[in-house]
């Protein structure tokens, strides 16, 4: 049985159990580390997070969408649309390959990328979306794939944060060519560090292969150029490990997020869109007042409450000369917080996590 975190309730607690530690023992007392059979059996097991014929491992979440772009061929003269409201790897891997991010404003509920802005951004060079799933959340999946059909582009799916998270009942990471997973420590399952494409599209797989083995599936019978963003076995191991959890711990964080949506009065907790499965990667409500008061008082109170993101990415230094207007974006970024939700609080946990919010001043 877990117990109540003394004092400070962690923003996040990555788990590291003996499970963990004994599988990537076994894999380095094998002394086949590298990517092998491991590697081969957690990307198999994705599939069932996934939904989808192929999943491809690689090094981190950066990578994996570094790597789907390069396999999409995007590249310099190019614009993919994302939204600003995320974490900056997600422009960032666009700019990586040489293309340009064009800024999309997010919806109020959700916090994901806006359809209709989606749309209206679309030009010439557009040549795919890339909807980010944020804080677990899944984005409309069910316009952005009618937008994108009318405009005959691409879709990747940035789901780093949205393991297991459905819309309609199918996963993300199956609505486009492909879609992206990151198992760092904080994430709802990880492997250390890594990241997972996953794909229906069998020719797409094989480029992925490919391109994070310097182009080579036979040895030194290089076919194009790649990149090295292989997983270890160790990492993979971990990874299985942590799978067989996933669907576990995402209940309990659901079930937490109920009990705070039932609980909590002072702040406005997050909606959930009709047809959307949320697996609350974070619970994050709008302070509409003093938000980085709110902040503050509850780390007094010993809850570890964190905002993702204070700075939207168009207004970090490599995008701030594109000089964008994304009104709900900007106040998102103002008014979000985040509150521990992960598998590991206790009732007690939770109880003083209600309590600390339900007394916010702001
Ligand atoms: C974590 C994250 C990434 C990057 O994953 P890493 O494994 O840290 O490289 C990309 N996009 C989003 C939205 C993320 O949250």
């Amino acid at each position: 049985m877990p117990t109540d975190n003394q004092g400070f309730i962690p923003p996040a607690k990555p788990h590291i159990g003996e499970e963990e530690i004994e599988a990537a023992v076994a894999v380095l007392r094998s002394g086949m580390v590298v990517q092998g059979p491991e590697v081969a059996a957690f990307e198999e097991e994705f599939t069932a997070v996934s939904g989808t014929a192929h999943c491809v491992a690689v090094n981190s979440g950066t990578s994996a969408l570094q790597l789907a772009l390069m396999a999409m061929n995007v590249g310099p003269g190019d614009e993919v649309i994302v939204p600003s409201f995320s974490f900056a790897a997600s422009a960032n891997a666009v700019r990586l390959v040489g293309a340009e991010p064009v800024f999309a404003d997010i919806e109020p509920g959700s916090f994901c990328i806006d359809p209709d802005h989606v749309e209206a951004l679309v030009g010439p060079k557009t040549v795919a979306i890339m909807p980010v799933h944020l804080y677990g959340h899944p984005a409309d999946m069910t316009r952005l794939v009618q937008i994108a059909e009318r405009h005959s582009l691409a879709i990747l799916e940035d789901a780093c944060q949205a393991h297991g998270a459905k819309v309609n009942g199918k996963p993300v990471g199956s609505f486009g060519i492909g879609g992206t997973f990151s198992f760092y420590p904080t994430k709802n399952m990880h492997s250390l560090e890594g990241g997972m494409v996953s794909t229906d599209d069998a020719q797409f797989a094989r480029t992925l292969r490919l391109l994070r083995n310097q182009g080579m599936e036979q040895r030194y019978a290089n076919e194009i150029v790649g990149a090295n963003m292989r997983m270890t076995d160790v990492a993979a191991a971990i990874g299985r490990v942590q799978l067989r959890s996933l669907g576990a711990w995402t209940e309990q964080r659901r079930a937490n997020a109920a009990r705070f949506d039932a609980a909590i009065k002072t702040v406005t907790t997050p909606p959930v869109a009709e047809g959307a499965h949320h697996i609350y990667h974070q619970y994050t409500v709008r302070v509409e007042g003093d938000r980085d008061g709110a902040l503050e008082q509850l780390k007094a109170a010993g809850v570890g409450s964190a905002v993702y993101y204070p700075t939207p990415i168009h207004k970090l230094i490599p995008y701030a000369h594109m000089d964008v207007e994304l009104p709900v974006t900007d106040r998102a970024a103002a008014e979000v917080l985040s509150i521990p939700v992960h598998p590991s609080l206790t009732g007690g946990d939770l109880d003083r996590i209600v309590d600390a919010v339900n007394a916010l001043e702001v």
